[in-house]
């Protein structure tokens, strides 16, 4: 089910309890700003999402509230990850989902990394 994006951030939200290692994730990278772990269902032959450390529902609360700083240290750690899993050669795919109609089902911020394969046009 998709999330209602103006709803108050959710502490208990999977990602939340990822963060705090309350629940198991497989790990790509981590710094002040961000951590990066595997999907728990790949749709790419990699799938990786990158979540800010602080609390943000969604891509628009992120860019509404965060801190230039915060802002510039997230996406730059996104740019990391895509070096680190060496994606920057063949390319990738990245995608944010925000709110019901963009089909968002987790209420904190995450940014997918998809690789490992050619990837069709996108159309809307
Ligand atoms: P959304 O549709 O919100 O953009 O994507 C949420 C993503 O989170 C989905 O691709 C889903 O597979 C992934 N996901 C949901 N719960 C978990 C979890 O507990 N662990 C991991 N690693 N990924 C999850």
């Amino acid at each position: 089910m998709p999330i209602d994006p103006s709803q108050p951030y959710d502490p208990d939200n999977v990602f939340a309890k990822i963060l705090r290692g309350e629940l198991p994730c497989k790990k790509v990278y981590e710094d002040d700003f961000a951590l990066a772990f595997h999907d728990i269902r790949p749709q790419a032959p990699i799938h990786v999402l990158v979540i800010p450390r602080g609390e943000y529902v969604s891509w628009d609360d992120f860019t509404a509230r965060a801190g230039d700083g915060e802002i510039a240290g997230f996406m730059r750690a996104v740019g990391h990850v895509t070096r680190q899993l060496e994606l920057d050669g063949p390319g990738y795919r990245l995608l944010v989902n925000m709110g019901g109609d963009g089909h968002q089902e987790v209420p904190h911020l995450h940014v997918h990394i998809f690789g490992g394969r050619q990837f069709f046009q996108m159309v809307p």
